[in-house]
């Protein structure tokens, strides 16, 4: 597929904001790329180059591209900052640019008809895999022959594409649909292509078999080692007693719920590898669990899913979460492994010895688990007890709060309890202190605005506007402006912190009433946990909107509790599960 073309595609979805009219864009796209190209072209609409978990990373800061600009331009690097200063953007300063070919630039880029899609992916890795001595001069180099290549639309892509700042509105399930609406002309099929995208996290691997082999094809997709598997959600409910209506199954597994992060380990002999809840590559951060992986797991290939919490062993208790936030680092990561202590804490396994376990009902999957699982000093199993009545689960949760615990997690035993990648199912219902002591459960919103602040908040932010994410629909719903439980300090950091994420309009996945419209808006990047008292209805916000009766969801009383940047912003709250809320309220 010629490059030209593809960015033909890129400027109609930029230019619409329906997301109906997005996934047909989508669809035409998915019939026109051929099968060679289809991977790519899912990477380059969602703003990537490959896979998340494969961590392709350009390594291109924005002086890096400064000055491949000026190299290509044969302009000085103080004019070109100028500019882009004046423009705004790198990439609009990129299209405007006139950038000469020069013959050297065929060693990086062979391009006699124009580029073709696959030229700008070579393009990017060779910048994202140069290494060593030289390596910016050779990213900068390859960079300058693609602009030099390009037209003026397609330098403007390309420097998107490069520099992280895509942007075309379309998130990947918008990009299922489209998919969908391509083989079956609706969404019908967001589920099994839903499915197979959670199992494997290749998106573009999705699309590839989708079109070589059909939905027969996609069905088959297994899970692999070192391919991350998207974690399997909660659900909540208002009552504890409404777990036993909502699990149905007579034995139900209350396991103690701990407050850290969640990592998926896969291990393939002696190598182990550990994901992230946003499906990224952290094994370097924790040494620690790695060996207690690679040395307490009696299989030969393995993946397990649990949680990692601050492990206080001297007096045998577990640490909140803010203190397992100090082990989020690259650098001196030895210092911190002896500073603050962890523990990887197992709930399940789903795959074993060259095979997926994620079909085998939970009490199987525990069993193996505990077969092949010897506990050590950074390795265990997370506790559990089955219950059959409501009685036995509040013993269970009161137990755990006494140990410094968040609550229970109820787990079904049924023969159908299945894992399910991806998906907030009623097999797991979770249960926190929070829901004893507060009116409603905290929220994981989404920031994507801010009013500027008044009186002793003046030159800063006052509040941000904050929203929950639609899984239906794929956008962003505002839901409260919270302005209280931020320390002065973090208040006054906000707009730094913020500021790579702000845009001059409204993002496009965002829906927002006139009435809320902040003085400043982000794009969905960041999340943050909140505490509510509850949840009301409101014309003000667009959470689950109903257009008859023109009003929406909003928090009441709303407060900042901390950052959560284990989230995207997709596995922030769903307006789905805000709907639930505020119908277990009026229950309540
Ligand atoms: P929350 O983050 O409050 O929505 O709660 C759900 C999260 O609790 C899961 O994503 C896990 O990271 C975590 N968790 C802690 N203990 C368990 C457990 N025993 N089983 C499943 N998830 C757990």
């Amino acid at each position: 597929m010629k490059f030209s073309t593809l960015v033909s595609f890129f400027e109609r979805l930029q230019a619409t904001a329906s997301q109906i009219e997005m996934t047909e864009i989508l669809a035409e796209l998915f019939m026109e790329a051929s099968e060679d190209d289809i991977d790519t072209v899912c990477y380059f609409v969602l703003g990537d180059i490959a896979p998340g978990y494969a961590e392709v990373d350009l390594g291109l800061g924005e002086k890096t591209v400064i000055s491949a600009l000026a190299l290509a331009s044969g302009r000085d690097e103080e004019e070109v900052s100028r500019w882009v200063r004046d423009e705004g953007t790198l990439s609009a300063l990129a299209a405007d640019l006139e950038i000469p070919w020069k013959e050297e630039f065929r060693d990086y880029i062979a391009v006699d008809n124009g580029l073709r899609v696959e030229d700008v992916h070579d393009g990017l890795m060779q910048i994202a895999t140069a290494s060593g001595s030289g390596s910016m001069k050779k990213k900068k180099t390859i960079l300058a022959a693609m602009l030099a290549a390009a037209d003026e639309k397609e330098r403007s892509y390309i420097t998107r594409l490069a520099t992280g700042t895509m942007r075309l509105g379309a998130g990947d399930r918008t990009l299922l649909d489209g998919m969908s609406h391509a083989v079956s002309g609706s969404k019908e099929l967001r589920p099994v292509l839903e499915h197979a995208y959670y199992t494997c996290s290749d998106i573009g691997h999705v699309a590839k078999i989708l079109k070589q082999s059909g939905l027969s094809g996609v069905k088959r997709i297994r899970v692999s080692l070192n391919r991350p598997i998207r974690p399997m959600l909660t659900q909540r409910v208002g009552k504890l007693e409404e777990i036993m209506e909502k699990i149905s199954s007579a034995r139900i597994a209350a396991e103690e719920k701990y407050d850290g992060e969640r990592i998926e380990a896969h291990k393939d002999g002696d190598e182990v590898r550990l994901f992230s809840r946003r499906l990224s590559d952290i094994t370097d951060q924790f040494p620690d669990v790695v060996e207690g992986v690679r040395s307490g797991i009696a299989a030969q290939t393995a993946i397990l899913d649990g949680e990692v919490v601050a492990y206080d062993a001297g007096e045998g208790i577990f640490q909140p979460f803010q203190q397992l936030m100090h082990r989020r680092r690259k650098y001196h990561v030895e210092k911190y492994v002896a500073e603050v202590p962890v523990r990887y804490v197992v709930f399940d396994l789903l795959y074993l010895e060259g095979d997926s376990r994620m079909s085998a009902p939970y009490p199987e999957r525990r069993a193996l688990l505990k077969e092949i699982l010897t506990p050590s000093e950074f390795l265990t199993l997370s506790g559990m007890k089955v219950c059959t009545s409501v009685e036995e689960i509040h013993d269970a949760f009161s137990s755990n709060l006494k140990r410094g615990l968040e609550g229970v997690i109820c787990k079904s035993c049924a023969s159908d309890s299945v894992y399910e990648p991806g998906n907030r199912s009623w097999q797991w219902i979770k249960w926190k202190k929070e829901y004893e002591t507060e009116l409603t459960d905290t929220l994981d919103l989404v920031i994507i605005g801010a009013a500027a602040g008044k009186g002793k908040r003046s030159g800063g932010f006052g509040s941000v506007l904050c929203a929950a994410y639609n899984e239906e629909e794929d956008v962003f719903q505002t839901v409260c402006g919270v302005g209280t439980g931020f320390s002065d300090e973090e208040l006054e950091a906000l707009p730094e912190k913020l500021e790579a994420t702000r845009r001059e309009k409204k993002p496009s996945r965002c829906q927002v009433r006139k009435r809320s419209e902040p003085d400043f808006w982000f794009s969905p990047e960041y999340v943050i946990e909140v505490l509510g008292s509850e949840i009301t209805q409101s014309p003000a916000h667009t959470c689950n909107w109903n257009e008859e009766e023109k009003r929406g969801f909003a928090l009441r009383f709303p407060r900042f509790i901390r950052w959560r940047p284990e989230k995207s912003p997709e596995q922030a709250t769903s307006a789905e599960e805000i709907a639930q809320m505020y119908g277990q309220q009026g229950s309540g």
